[in-house]
């Protein structure tokens, strides 16, 4: 596959185009941003991390029935997917308070719920990526109430899969962001990432975070933790 010109580069990823229009090389970086780019750092080694654990996690996922924008891991950093429309919402499903949940609700980390959550907020950094809901995202045409109602219905089912399949790796499953996307056939599918970036990790035993809130508030140990969950999860895959 012929890797041709760079479509886009984002915070974490540059987006390349290829030889098949339906086709992109993603080319993960070892970037790091938070709090909408206001913090800007680097994670030795996470481009590596990031490209191979979103692929395994891409791949489970298929084999339980949610279709991904997943087709080739093409080295260590570069991967080829599906060239999809991102549907421009960030769904976050929570199953344990933290982050802004907590904040917004004035509550602490780490309140386990007996349902998971699942919240969305639009795609839109100058914005910054507003909350809205699903009556929202259909008002400004960002997707249909079908295509809703699927990409709920496939949150919900990636969370019962790597919820589980984390557990089993000693790790809680705390609350994580997906993307979802359109391809040329109008099939949604996941799409972007699923990574220490994108998840909140925490060790089963200890609660230790093992994810990118050691970046985000400082906590040392950033690289020695995504070296870590990467190390189950190949223990475990
Ligand atoms: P950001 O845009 O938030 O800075 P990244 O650095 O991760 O994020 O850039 C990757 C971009 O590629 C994101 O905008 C994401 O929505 C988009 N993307 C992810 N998967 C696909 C795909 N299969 N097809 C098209 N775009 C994708
Ligand atoms: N998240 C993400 N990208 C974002 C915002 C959130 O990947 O732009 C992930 C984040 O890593 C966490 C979950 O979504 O696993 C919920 O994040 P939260 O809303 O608590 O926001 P944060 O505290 O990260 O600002």
């Amino acid at each position: 596959m012929q890797k041709q010109e760079q479509l886009y580069e984002g915070k974490a990823k540059k987006v390349f185009k290829t030889d098949d229009p339906n086709l992109l090389i993603v080319d993960y970086k070892d970037d790091a941003t938070a709090f909408n780019g206001l913090k800007k750092g680097t994670i030795i080694g996470k481009g590596v991390i990031n490209n191979r654990m979103s692929n395994l996690l891409m791949q489970r996922l298929e084999k339980d029935g949610i279709p991904t924008h997943f087709v080739e891991e093409l080295s260590e950093r570069e991967t080829l997917v599906k060239k999809v429309s991102i549907v421009p919402l960030e769904v976050i499903i929570r199953n344990i308070s933290a982050g802004s949940f907590a904040k917004r609700f004035g509550v602490d980390e780490g309140i386990v719920f007996d349902e998971p959550t699942i919240e969305f907020s639009y795609k839109n950094d100058e914005l910054g990526d507003p909350l809205m809901n699903a009556y929202h995202a259909i008002a400004l045409k960002l997707a249909t109430r079908e295509e809703i109602e699927t990409i709920k219905k496939y949150a919900f089912a990636v969370n019962e899969s790597l919820k589980k399949f984390w557990a089993e790796c000693g790790v809680t499953l705390v609350d994580f962001k997906l993307e979802f996307g359109k391809t040329s056939s109008g099939e949604i599918v996941l799409a972007d990432e699923i990574s220490p970036d994108t998840c909140r990790l925490w060790d089963s035993k200890t609660n230790e975070k093992l994810d990118k809130d050691r970046f985000r508030r400082d906590l040392g140990g950033v690289e020695d933790a995504y070296a870590e969950v990467m190390k189950r999860l190949t223990a475990h895959i």
